[in-house]
């Protein structure tokens, strides 16, 4: 067999585009909520993916699904359905408040299938100048140019111009301020319940309950990307359950193919009838291999014992993080909800976010940011407690780092 080509970390920067800055050692392998880099180093994965592998690394019975299916059948094209598919829709329609779903491969993909939906509704409905949508300053909903128009950080979109027009952005969590841009105009509006890469902030219930009713009374379409908080991150399977409001259309990526590729918009039977034949598709969406993967995932996920686990799994981040600002006062507030959990760095520390994950990589301890002000934490669902102790110990270092 011919030997495989031999990469470094410096291997990324003479082969790929530059539009990632990645950490300076190459993981290679891993188990459970560790990872360990191509020196054998071990890490406690506090990133998940960027809340994805909810279920850590190579889980067993994720694992076996994907080998069974792989032994089957990868692919077949949108020509003919398969088992897998059909499958997963039933299990998120019987646990949610939808009727129906729509599949592909991405959140960004999940959301432009949403958008473009509440967009031909309202021409449907006879209504030409019913075309704006409302999003949030500081929502993230993806990199297509549609998305990333809709997502409220001008500097993802600003090169990109000419962008989609059609898109009002008002601040999070200031209901006066929609309320005065939500008209019959409106077709759509898009939320995240937390806005997961502007900072771990929490929408308000009374924020989120006031759209459905500014949504419900302009004929608009109620759109909460659950892209982040999705599949279990907050303690419940979706955070709308936790909020008491039912979207008309939910996204859902990360952490339902827990690493595997997919994407799902999940709506209502009389929304769904707006997509119909060849109005919208994508080639790989409800692939067999990725729903037979997905099928496993949210069968283990949606447990009471994983779901109940997540909220005691936050007191220990919490305990454990609080302990660390008593004694290294670097966090002015600890916030979000679940397994999403982010940090807000005081004053003295503002910009450093990125400089402080750098040395929980040298302590052997992988975290995010949300902003260059926001530590954050999205670990898998299912992380053992002694990673819990072991990935904050070496986080506490870390911190103690940054102080001296
Ligand atoms: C990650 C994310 C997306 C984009 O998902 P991709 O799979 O990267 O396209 C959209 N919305 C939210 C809230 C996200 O966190």
């Amino acid at each position: 067999m011919e030997q495989p080509i031999a990469v470094t970390r410096q291997s990324f920067d003479d082969w790929m585009v530059p539009v990632y800055a990645p950490a300076d050692f190459i993981l290679v392998r891993g188990e459970g909520s560790q990872v360990w880099d191509q020196q054998g180093k071990s890490y406690i994965d506090f990133a998940g993916g960027i809340a994805v592998n909810a279920l850590g690394h190579a889980h067993p019975v994720v694992t076996a699904a994907l080998v069974e299916q792989a032994g089957k059948l990868w692919h077949l094209g949108n020509g003919y359905t398969n088992e897998p598919v059909l499958r997963l829709a039933k299990q998120l329609i019987d646990a949610t408040f939808a009727d129906k779903v729509f599949f592909c491969n991405s959140g960004a993909e999940a959301n432009e299938a949403a958008l473009k939906l509440a967009r031909k509704r309202a021409l449907d409905q006879g209504n030409s100048s019913k075309n704006q949508i409302v999003a949030f300053n500081n929502a993230f909903h993806g990199r297509t140019l549609f998305t990333v128009s809709a997502g409220g950080q001008p500097k993802y979109s600003k090169d990109f111009a000419p962008l989609p027009g059609g898109i009002t952005h008002t601040p999070f969590n200031d209901l006066a301020a929609a309320a005065d841009v939500i008209n019959d105009n409106t077709c759509a509006v898009i939320v995240e319940p937390i806005q997961g890469e502007g900072g771990v902030l929490p929408a308000d219930p009374a924020f989120l309950q006031g759209l459905r009713e500014l949504c419900d009374r302009h004929n608009a379409v109620l759109i909460f990307d659950e892209v982040q908080t999705g599949m279990g991150r907050t303690g419940d399977l979706y955070a709308y359950m936790q909020y008491g409001v039912e979207p008309d259309v939910l996204t859902t990526a990360k952490a339902l193919g827990c690493g595997f590729p997919i994407g799902a918009m999940l709506t209502t039977d009389e929304l769904a009838k707006t997509l119909g034949v060849g109005t919208h598709g994508t080639t790989y969406g409800g692939n067999p291999l990725a729903t037979a993967v997905a099928g496993a995932v949210f069968s283990i996920i949606n447990t009471p014992e994983v779901l109940d686990g997540v909220k005691q799994r936050h007191q220990w981040f919490l305990d454990g993080l609080n302990k660390i600002n008593q004694q290294y006062p670097i966090f002015s507030e600890i916030r979000g909800g679940g397994l999403l959990i982010g940090c807000q760095l005081t004053k003295d520390y503002a910009g450093k976010a990125k400089q402080i994950t750098q040395l929980a990589n040298e302590e052997g301890v992988i975290a995010l940011i949300a902003g260059p002000d926001v530590v954050r934490f999205t670990p898998s669902l299912i992380i053992p407690e002694q990673d819990v102790k072991e990935g904050l110990a070496r986080f506490a270092r870390a911190v103690a780092r940054i102080c001296s």
